[in-house]
Protein backbone atom coordinates (compact mmCIF):
# COMPACT_ATOMS: atom_id res chain seq x y z
CA UNK A 1 0.00 0.00 0.00
CA UNK A 2 1.88 3.59 -0.86
CA UNK A 3 1.48 6.33 1.30
CA UNK A 4 -1.96 7.68 0.24
CA UNK A 5 -4.26 4.54 -0.97
CA UNK A 6 -7.56 5.54 -0.80
CA UNK A 7 -6.71 8.98 0.12
CA UNK A 8 -5.87 10.25 -3.28
CA UNK A 9 -8.92 12.23 -4.38
CA UNK A 10 -7.47 14.83 -0.90
CA UNK A 11 -3.81 14.68 -2.30
CA UNK A 12 -2.08 16.89 -4.51
CA UNK A 13 1.54 16.66 -5.38
CA UNK A 14 4.39 19.05 -5.94
CA UNK A 15 1.75 22.13 -4.98
CA UNK A 16 3.03 25.83 -5.68
CA UNK A 17 2.70 27.28 -1.20
CA UNK A 18 3.06 31.01 -2.36
CA UNK A 19 -0.47 31.09 -2.65
CA UNK A 20 -1.44 30.25 0.48
CA UNK A 21 1.10 32.76 2.45
CA UNK A 22 0.84 36.27 2.83
CA UNK A 23 3.84 36.83 1.38
CA UNK A 24 2.96 35.00 -1.80
CA UNK A 25 6.09 33.44 -2.31
CA UNK A 26 8.41 30.13 -2.00
CA UNK A 27 8.33 26.53 -3.55
CA UNK A 28 6.14 23.93 -3.57
CA UNK A 29 4.67 21.26 -0.97
CA UNK A 30 5.87 17.57 -2.00
CA UNK A 31 2.25 16.63 -0.73
CA UNK A 32 -0.66 19.01 0.07
CA UNK A 33 -3.05 17.25 1.60
CA UNK A 34 -6.89 18.78 2.43
CA UNK A 35 -8.71 16.55 3.99
CA UNK A 36 -12.42 16.50 4.33
CA UNK A 37 -12.88 14.88 8.32
CA UNK A 38 -11.12 14.85 11.33
CA UNK A 39 -11.16 11.23 10.83
CA UNK A 40 -9.54 11.87 7.34
CA UNK A 41 -6.73 14.00 8.60
CA UNK A 42 -5.96 11.38 11.85
CA UNK A 43 -5.71 8.60 9.27
CA UNK A 44 -3.31 10.36 7.49
CA UNK A 45 -1.50 11.58 10.04
CA UNK A 46 -0.94 7.68 11.43
CA UNK A 47 0.00 6.95 7.80
CA UNK A 48 2.71 9.86 8.24
CA UNK A 49 4.18 9.01 11.67
CA UNK A 50 4.63 5.26 10.40
CA UNK A 51 6.13 5.96 7.26
CA UNK A 52 8.53 8.72 9.06
CA UNK A 53 7.34 11.31 6.77
CA UNK A 54 7.61 15.28 7.57
CA UNK A 55 4.27 16.66 8.45
CA UNK A 56 3.30 20.44 9.16
CA UNK A 57 0.21 22.47 8.69
CA UNK A 58 -0.56 25.68 6.67
CA UNK A 59 -3.48 27.98 8.25
CA UNK A 60 -3.67 31.56 6.70
CA UNK A 61 0.12 31.47 6.00
CA UNK A 62 0.07 34.87 7.60
CA UNK A 63 2.80 33.84 9.65
CA UNK A 64 5.39 31.60 7.65
CA UNK A 65 7.75 31.67 5.04
CA UNK A 66 8.26 29.26 2.60
CA UNK A 67 11.82 28.31 1.24
CA UNK A 68 12.21 28.48 -2.70
CA UNK A 69 13.38 25.06 -2.32
CA UNK A 70 9.59 23.96 -0.96
CA UNK A 71 9.03 21.56 1.48
CA UNK A 72 9.70 17.64 1.88
CA UNK A 73 6.95 15.28 2.68
CA UNK A 74 3.44 16.59 3.99
CA UNK A 75 1.56 20.18 4.22
CA UNK A 76 -1.67 19.90 5.96
CA UNK A 77 -4.53 22.36 4.44
CA UNK A 78 -7.90 22.56 7.19
CA UNK A 79 -10.28 24.26 4.18
CA UNK A 80 -13.05 21.44 4.08
CA UNK A 81 -16.44 22.23 5.82
CA UNK A 82 -15.77 20.22 8.69
CA UNK A 83 -13.24 22.69 9.81
CA UNK A 84 -14.90 25.81 9.04
CA UNK A 85 -17.80 25.92 11.21
CA UNK A 86 -18.95 28.38 14.15
CA UNK A 87 -21.41 28.28 16.56
CA UNK A 88 -22.65 30.37 19.42
CA UNK A 89 -24.53 29.41 21.89
CA UNK A 90 -24.83 32.42 24.34
CA UNK A 91 -21.22 33.59 25.59
CA UNK A 92 -19.78 30.45 23.97
CA UNK A 93 -18.47 30.40 20.42
CA UNK A 94 -17.27 27.54 19.13
CA UNK A 95 -15.22 27.25 16.02
CA UNK A 96 -13.45 25.11 13.58
CA UNK A 97 -9.56 25.52 13.25
CA UNK A 98 -9.63 26.39 9.83
CA UNK A 99 -11.73 29.38 10.39
CA UNK A 100 -10.58 32.95 8.62
CA UNK A 101 -9.71 35.17 12.07
CA UNK A 102 -11.68 37.96 10.39
CA UNK A 103 -14.81 35.82 9.98
CA UNK A 104 -14.72 34.78 13.52
CA UNK A 105 -14.06 38.54 15.17
CA UNK A 106 -16.64 39.95 13.26
CA UNK A 107 -19.21 37.01 14.10
CA UNK A 108 -18.85 37.69 17.67
CA UNK A 109 -18.59 41.43 17.41
CA UNK A 110 -22.42 40.96 15.39
CA UNK A 111 -23.17 38.88 18.87
CA UNK A 112 -22.20 41.63 20.55
CA UNK A 113 -19.50 39.68 22.72
CA UNK A 114 -16.63 41.34 23.76
CA UNK A 115 -13.05 40.18 23.61
CA UNK A 116 -11.87 38.97 20.03
CA UNK A 117 -12.78 43.15 18.77
CA UNK A 118 -9.28 43.64 19.62
CA UNK A 119 -8.14 40.73 16.81
CA UNK A 120 -9.28 43.07 14.33
CA UNK A 121 -6.82 43.86 10.94
CA UNK A 122 -4.88 40.35 12.30
CA UNK A 123 -5.14 37.88 9.06
CA UNK A 124 -5.35 34.28 9.19
CA UNK A 125 -6.96 31.43 10.73
CA UNK A 126 -8.30 30.57 14.29
CA UNK A 127 -6.10 27.48 15.14
CA UNK A 128 -2.91 29.63 13.47
CA UNK A 129 -3.93 32.48 16.05
CA UNK A 130 -4.25 29.99 19.06
CA UNK A 131 -1.35 28.04 17.74
CA UNK A 132 0.94 31.41 18.24
CA UNK A 133 -1.34 32.93 20.83
CA UNK A 134 -1.90 35.80 18.51
CA UNK A 135 -3.42 39.55 19.65
CA UNK A 136 -2.61 43.39 20.05
CA UNK A 137 -2.22 45.41 22.86
CA UNK A 138 -2.05 43.19 25.22
CA UNK A 139 -4.89 41.57 24.09
CA UNK A 140 -4.23 37.82 22.87
CA UNK A 141 -6.50 35.14 21.70
CA UNK A 142 -5.73 32.72 24.62
CA UNK A 143 -7.51 34.37 27.54
CA UNK A 144 -10.66 33.43 26.18
CA UNK A 145 -10.52 29.62 25.38
CA UNK A 146 -12.61 27.14 27.36
CA UNK A 147 -11.10 24.61 25.18
CA UNK A 148 -9.32 22.85 22.20
CA UNK A 149 -9.73 19.56 20.19
CA UNK A 150 -6.44 19.05 18.34
CA UNK A 151 -4.99 16.27 16.33
CA UNK A 152 -1.41 14.83 17.88
CA UNK A 153 1.41 13.68 15.55
CA UNK A 154 0.97 10.68 16.57
CA UNK A 155 -3.17 10.86 14.74
CA UNK A 156 -5.12 10.83 18.04
CA UNK A 157 -8.00 12.93 18.79
CA UNK A 158 -7.76 14.75 21.94
CA UNK A 159 -9.05 17.64 23.88
CA UNK A 160 -7.36 20.17 26.19
CA UNK A 161 -9.10 22.56 28.35
CA UNK A 162 -8.31 25.71 29.54
CA UNK A 163 -7.13 24.99 32.97
CA UNK A 164 -4.62 22.09 30.90
CA UNK A 165 -3.19 25.05 29.05
CA UNK A 166 -0.93 28.12 29.30
CA UNK A 167 -0.50 31.20 27.04
CA UNK A 168 2.01 33.60 26.46
CA UNK A 169 3.39 36.45 24.85
CA UNK A 170 3.25 34.73 21.06
CA UNK A 171 3.53 31.16 22.17
CA UNK A 172 1.36 28.62 23.34
CA UNK A 173 1.13 25.21 24.95
CA UNK A 174 -1.22 24.11 22.27
CA UNK A 175 1.68 23.35 20.08
CA UNK A 176 0.36 20.01 18.72
CA UNK A 177 -0.08 19.23 15.12
CA UNK A 178 -3.65 20.38 14.23
CA UNK A 179 -6.13 22.59 16.19
CA UNK A 180 -9.03 21.39 14.19
CA UNK A 181 -12.06 22.87 17.32
CA UNK A 182 -11.92 25.50 19.99
CA UNK A 183 -14.85 26.61 22.20
CA UNK A 184 -14.21 30.98 23.36
CA UNK A 185 -15.86 32.15 26.24
CA UNK A 186 -16.88 35.96 26.04
CA UNK A 187 -18.48 38.28 28.10
CA UNK A 188 -21.63 39.67 26.47
CA UNK A 189 -20.91 43.87 26.02
CA UNK A 190 -22.95 45.77 28.05
CA UNK A 191 -21.64 49.49 26.76
CA UNK A 192 -23.68 48.80 23.55
CA UNK A 193 -21.06 50.69 21.52
CA UNK A 194 -19.14 47.16 20.40
CA UNK A 195 -18.92 47.76 16.82
CA UNK A 196 -17.92 51.42 16.83
CA UNK A 197 -15.09 50.35 18.90
CA UNK A 198 -14.01 47.69 16.24
CA UNK A 199 -13.70 50.32 13.57
CA UNK A 200 -12.01 52.84 16.02
CA UNK A 201 -9.52 49.99 16.56
CA UNK A 202 -9.55 48.49 12.91
CA UNK A 203 -8.48 52.06 11.46
CA UNK A 204 -5.83 52.71 14.00
CA UNK A 205 -4.48 49.01 12.63
CA UNK A 206 -5.23 50.27 9.05
CA UNK A 207 -2.58 53.13 9.37
CA UNK A 208 0.30 50.91 11.24
CA UNK A 209 -0.03 48.09 8.47
CA UNK A 210 0.40 47.28 5.11
CA UNK A 211 -3.39 46.41 3.57
CA UNK A 212 -4.26 42.75 3.29
CA UNK A 213 -4.11 42.81 -0.16
CA UNK A 214 0.23 43.99 0.28
CA UNK A 215 2.43 40.54 -0.23
CA UNK A 216 3.71 40.87 3.32
CA UNK A 217 4.63 39.46 6.94
CA UNK A 218 4.87 40.67 10.23
CA UNK A 219 8.32 39.64 10.63
CA UNK A 220 10.02 39.87 14.44
CA UNK A 221 8.37 39.60 18.04
CA UNK A 222 8.35 42.65 20.05
CA UNK A 223 11.31 42.48 22.80
CA UNK A 224 10.78 43.11 26.07
CA UNK A 225 7.89 45.43 26.23
CA UNK A 226 9.37 47.42 23.20
CA UNK A 227 8.00 47.09 19.09
CA UNK A 228 9.92 45.38 17.13
CA UNK A 229 9.47 48.24 14.44
CA UNK A 230 10.18 50.79 16.79
CA UNK A 231 13.67 49.54 17.59
CA UNK A 232 14.01 48.48 13.71
CA UNK A 233 13.90 52.33 13.28
CA UNK A 234 15.99 52.99 16.09
CA UNK A 235 18.84 50.91 14.29
CA UNK A 236 18.60 53.03 11.37
CA UNK A 237 16.85 50.39 8.84
CA UNK A 238 13.96 52.03 7.90
CA UNK A 239 13.69 52.46 3.96
CA UNK A 240 15.96 49.53 3.83
CA UNK A 241 15.48 46.90 0.99
CA UNK A 242 17.09 43.46 0.15
CA UNK A 243 16.36 42.06 -3.64
CA UNK A 244 12.69 42.53 -4.26
CA UNK A 245 11.85 42.90 -0.61
CA UNK A 246 11.56 45.89 1.52
CA UNK A 247 10.84 47.26 5.21
CA UNK A 248 7.52 48.81 5.01
CA UNK A 249 7.64 52.60 5.73
CA UNK A 250 5.40 53.09 8.80
CA UNK A 251 6.32 49.78 10.33
CA UNK A 252 9.60 48.33 9.34
CA UNK A 253 8.80 45.25 11.65
CA UNK A 254 6.52 44.48 8.31
CA UNK A 255 8.20 42.94 5.33
CA UNK A 256 6.86 43.96 1.73
CA UNK A 257 7.25 41.56 -0.90
CA UNK A 258 7.45 43.20 -4.67
CA UNK A 259 6.75 40.99 -7.67
CA UNK A 260 9.75 38.74 -8.55
CA UNK A 261 10.37 38.60 -4.81
CA UNK A 262 12.66 35.23 -3.50
CA UNK A 263 12.05 33.72 -0.35
CA UNK A 264 16.04 34.29 -0.25
CA UNK A 265 15.26 37.90 -0.05
CA UNK A 266 13.53 37.48 2.92
CA UNK A 267 16.03 35.31 4.76
CA UNK A 268 18.55 37.92 3.45
CA UNK A 269 16.86 40.99 5.33
CA UNK A 270 15.72 39.09 8.23
CA UNK A 271 19.87 38.38 8.79
CA UNK A 272 21.01 41.97 7.96
CA UNK A 273 18.09 43.20 10.32
CA UNK A 274 18.91 40.82 13.14
CA UNK A 275 22.67 42.06 12.87
CA UNK A 276 21.91 45.63 12.68
CA UNK A 277 19.73 45.60 15.53
CA UNK A 278 22.45 43.61 17.64
CA UNK A 279 25.75 45.66 16.48
CA UNK A 280 23.49 49.16 16.92
CA UNK A 281 21.42 48.46 20.19
CA UNK A 282 23.13 45.21 21.82
CA UNK A 283 19.69 42.99 22.07
CA UNK A 284 18.43 39.92 19.77
CA UNK A 285 15.37 40.32 18.02
CA UNK A 286 13.53 36.83 17.74
CA UNK A 287 11.89 36.10 14.87
CA UNK A 288 7.62 35.57 15.13
CA UNK A 289 7.41 34.46 11.55
CA UNK A 290 8.10 30.87 10.54
CA UNK A 291 10.97 29.16 8.52
CA UNK A 292 10.09 26.12 6.20
C1 LIG B 1 -0.59 42.26 7.85
C2 LIG B 1 -0.34 41.38 9.05
C3 LIG B 1 -0.68 41.81 10.32
C4 LIG B 1 -0.43 41.00 11.43
N1 LIG B 1 -0.75 41.47 12.68
C5 LIG B 1 -0.54 40.70 13.75
C6 LIG B 1 -0.86 41.17 15.07
O1 LIG B 1 -1.31 42.30 15.26
N2 LIG B 1 -0.66 40.34 16.10
C7 LIG B 1 -0.18 39.07 15.95
O2 LIG B 1 -0.05 38.34 16.95
N3 LIG B 1 0.15 38.60 14.72
C8 LIG B 1 -0.02 39.38 13.63
N4 LIG B 1 0.31 38.90 12.39
C9 LIG B 1 0.86 37.53 12.25
C10 LIG B 1 -0.20 36.46 11.85
O3 LIG B 1 -1.25 37.04 11.13
C11 LIG B 1 -0.78 35.74 13.04
O4 LIG B 1 0.25 35.12 13.75
C12 LIG B 1 -1.85 34.71 12.61
O5 LIG B 1 -2.63 34.39 13.73
C13 LIG B 1 -1.27 33.44 12.02
O6 LIG B 1 -2.34 32.60 11.62
P1 LIG B 1 -2.29 31.73 10.28
O7 LIG B 1 -3.51 30.90 10.22
O8 LIG B 1 -2.02 32.59 9.12
O9 LIG B 1 -1.03 30.80 10.60
P2 LIG B 1 0.02 30.23 9.54
O10 LIG B 1 0.88 31.34 9.07
O11 LIG B 1 -0.65 29.41 8.52
O12 LIG B 1 0.87 29.27 10.49
C14 LIG B 1 1.64 29.80 11.54
C15 LIG B 1 1.97 28.63 12.49
O13 LIG B 1 0.75 28.18 13.08
C16 LIG B 1 0.57 26.79 12.80
N5 LIG B 1 -0.87 26.55 12.56
C17 LIG B 1 -1.66 27.18 11.66
N6 LIG B 1 -2.93 26.69 11.74
C18 LIG B 1 -2.90 25.74 12.72
C19 LIG B 1 -3.87 24.84 13.26
N7 LIG B 1 -5.15 24.80 12.85
N8 LIG B 1 -3.46 23.96 14.22
C20 LIG B 1 -2.18 23.97 14.68
N9 LIG B 1 -1.22 24.77 14.20
C21 LIG B 1 -1.57 25.64 13.24
C22 LIG B 1 1.39 26.51 11.55
O14 LIG B 1 1.75 25.14 11.49
C23 LIG B 1 2.57 27.43 11.75
O15 LIG B 1 3.50 26.81 12.62
C24 LIG B 1 0.12 39.71 11.26
C25 LIG B 1 0.47 39.28 9.98
C26 LIG B 1 0.27 40.09 8.87
C27 LIG B 1 0.64 39.59 7.51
Amino acid sequence: MSLFTGLEHIVRENEPLAPYTSLRIGGVAEYFVEPTTVDELCEVVRRCEVQGVTMRLIGGGSNVLVRDEGVAGVVLHLSAPAFSHLMIDGELVTVGGGVSLPHFVSATVRENLAGAHHLVGIPGTVGGALHGNSGAGGHDIGRWVVRATVVTRSGCQAIRESDALSFSYGSSSLNELAIVEATFRFPRDTAGDLTRRLQKLWIVKRAQQPTMADPCAYVFKNHAGELAGELIERAGLKGTQMGRVELFDRNPNFFIAHPGAKAADVLRLIELVRTQVHDRLSLDLALSLDLW
